[in-house]
């Protein structure tokens, strides 16, 4: 059996023997150098390339695998391959370094006794290649085989990502790079852009949130690839070294206040919030240690920050899709392409996975996966604001319809408003028309009562004043005579002392009814005062006013006052005047010969009637 084994490994022997010399046929294709070298780990790091030269073979180990990789080791390593030209003429080869991020390495064998120093903690133009990762030219004469040492030490991921091209080979590969990369970092800004001009619009902090994490991540990328130090800070080496994890942190961070803000955790349990604020603390923490602490401690703190994110990011997505968030499927989608892509990227780096094109570019394809993906989840977001937009605008017309019904409503309530107020209006008028009618009546009433005395029912005296004025005026026009008569009833003091007055004021009632009955309907009686009334006769010449007089007196005479079983005797005295009046007849003179003829009557003993004239020419 151990023979068996001793057999295997003499033939395996030569194939080791001979993988320890490459060959470099013309070919488009990349070598990968790691099966043919060998390392040697250099304990304290002050080995010069002369004391490794005079090593023994013993003390070369072989990488034995596909690159080589010692994960986060500070340590300085040699390590040395040969290569052959097979062909019968010169070739130009490229040794590429894939890591833009190794601190510093040195090679020798490339030109002569020329040695190749460069890494991110050299400045940019030490390169003999301008270009962001480590390019080692090197030329073999026909059949010429040389060995090639490198020295490589840094903090970071002590990994070579090493290949072998020919120089034709090589610029072919960068040009279609380059293409790759144009594209990957366009894609990043127009997203970036996009998002950015979206959140201007709309104000939704999702899109700055999103915007910032892709600039952020476009940062970090720009970082890792190596293009920041040949672009952007090709000298500023202590800066370039804290960029990486500072620029790692910094789009943890907006990954977080991203997925803070689109899975909505601000109203869910408290615990969400509770978690991504622990999580941007830790990414504020991150940044300042990039800033001040030791680069590794800063590397190391920056890759817990991602898997916490990570393990965080999976853990909240997969609950909120539980909890039916209808965004939180797409995003789950899109964030685990990106940390899929990550934890390759660290696990190479910490060298658990060998390195390749695709590890050293698992982030880029993990972003540009997850770029595709969130579009299409931010599409649909713009469409369900859409939908959220239209179904507002049917709420608003539903709104401003009902608006538009209690509008309606209010004036048809205001049009009856103002019928009923018309009607009341039109009410009231009427009833104050009425109480205005009857003011009026009430006002008649009243002046009529002012012309009349309230005991007998006569018109009064001011009556008298009125009416004898107008009379008089007709009777001078008409050329008609007029006739006045004064009466006096006799010795009526003695009717109030022996019955009292209000058998008085009855005899005077039931003497101004008598005259009443005699009147006609031109004549005008008057109560002139006391127990006195006057006549104004129209028309009358002074036979008829002798006529109408001693019909009245001896009416009186001859008609006792019957009351309350008395019976009392009256007697009138009446003066009479009567002339067709001249312009000089006035109203007085006709009462005053009136009156002196009453005078007279009563003076030649009463129950009499006495004419003016008679007496004056009597008395001339
Ligand atoms: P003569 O015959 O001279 O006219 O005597 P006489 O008493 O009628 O005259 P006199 O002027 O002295 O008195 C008038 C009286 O009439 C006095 C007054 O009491 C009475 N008298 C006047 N007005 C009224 C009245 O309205 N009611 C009553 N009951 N008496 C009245
Ligand atoms: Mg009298
Ligand atoms: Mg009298």
């Amino acid at each position: 059996m151990t023979a068996l084994l001793r057999i295997l490994l003499l033939l395996l022997l030569p194939v080791m023997a001979q993988a320890t010399s490459l060959s470099l046929l013309a070919s488009d294709t990349r070598l990968l150098p790691g099966p043919a070298m060998h390392y040697w780990p250099d304990p304290d790091g002050l080995a010069d390339i002369h004391s490794v030269r005079q090593l023994a073979d013993s003390a070369w180990q072989p990488v034995a695998r596909r690159d080589a990789s010692f994960g986060y080791s500070k340590q300085a390593y040699w390590l040395r391959v040969t290569v052959h030209n097979p062909a019968d003429e010169p070739i130009n080869w490229v040794l590429l370094i894939g890591n833009p991020l190794l601190d510093k390495l040195d090679a020798y064998g490339l030109d002569g006794d020329r040695v190749y120093q460069a890494g991110d903690q050299r400045p940019f133009e030490q390169r003999w290649v301008d270009h962001r990762q480590l390019v080692l030219p090197f030329s073999l004469a026909a059949g010429e085989e040389r060995e090639l040492i490198v020295r490589m030490q840094t903090d970071g991921s002590a990994n070579l990502s090493a290949s072998l091209m020919s120089a034709e080979a090589f610029n072919h590969h960068e040009q279609f790079m380059l293409l790759l990369q144009g594209l990957f970092f366009g894609a990043l800004l127009a997203m970036m852009i996009y998002n950015l001009s979206i959140f201007i619009i709309t104000r939704d902090r999702n899109y700055l949130w999103y915007s910032l994490f892709v600039a952020s991540f476009s940062f970090y990328q720009f970082i890792q690839l190596g293009f920041a130090l040949q672009w952007l800070w090709p000298n500023l080496l202590a800066w370039h070294q804290m960029s990486f994890p500072f620029s790692s942190a910094l789009a943890t961070l907006f990954g977080i206040l991203f997925t803070y803000s689109i899975l909505d955790f601000k109203h869910q349990h408290p615990i969400y919030t509770w978690i991504s604020r622990s999580l941007i603390a830790s990414s504020l923490l991150v940044m300042g240690m990039a800033l001040s602490a030791p680069y590794t401690m800063a590397l190391i703190g920056s890759f817990i920050l991602l898997g916490a994110c990570a393990i965080f990011g999976v853990i909240a997505t997969s609950l909120r899709w539980r909890d039916g968030f209808q965004s939180a499927r797409l995003f789950a989608l899109g964030w685990s392409a990106l940390i899929v892509a990550s934890l390759f990227s660290v696990l190479s780096g910490v060298g658990l996975i060998a390195n390749s094109l695709l590890t050293l570019h698992a982030q880029q394809i993990g972003m540009l996966i997850e770029l595709v993906i969130f579009s299409i989840a931010l599409g649909v977001r713009i469409r369900h604001a859409q939908s959220d937009y239209q179904l507002a605008q049917v709420q608003l017309f539903a709104k401003e319809h009902q608006v538009r019904l209690e509008q309606a409503k209010s004036l048809d309530l205001q049009r009856q408003i103002n019928d009923g107020l018309e009607a009341s209006v039109q009410e009231r008028t009427a009833s104050l028309e009425q109480a205005m009618r009857e003011l009026s009546t009430a006002n008649q009433q009243l002046a009529e009562l002012s012309r009349h005395d309230n005991l007998t029912g006569l018109f009064n005296r001011q009556v008298l004043n009125q009416e004898l004025e107008r009379l008089l005026a007709q009777a001078k026009r008409s050329r008609q005579p007029i006739a006045m008569l004064m009466m006096d009833l006799d010795h009526f003091k003695q009717v109030n002392d022996q019955h009292g007055h209000l058998i008085g004021d009855a005899c005077l009632q039931h003497a101004a009814q008598r005259m009443s009955q005699r009147m006609r309907v031109n004549d005008l009686l008057v109560r002139f005062g006391g127990e006195e009334f006057v006549v104004v006769l129209c028309d009358t010449d002074l036979p008829g006013a002798m006529y109408l007089a001693e019909k009245l007196r001896n009416d009186i005479a001859t008609h006792p006052c019957e009351h309350q079983g008395l019976s009392i005797n009256l007697s009138l005295s009446i003066g009479v005047y009567a002339l067709v009046p001249d312009a000089d007849t006035s109203r007085e003179q006709l009462l005053r010969h009136a009156d002196q003829a009453l005078y007279r009557a009563k003076a030649a003993g009463r129950n009499q009637v006495i004419d003016y004239q008679a007496f004056v020419s009597g008395n001339s």
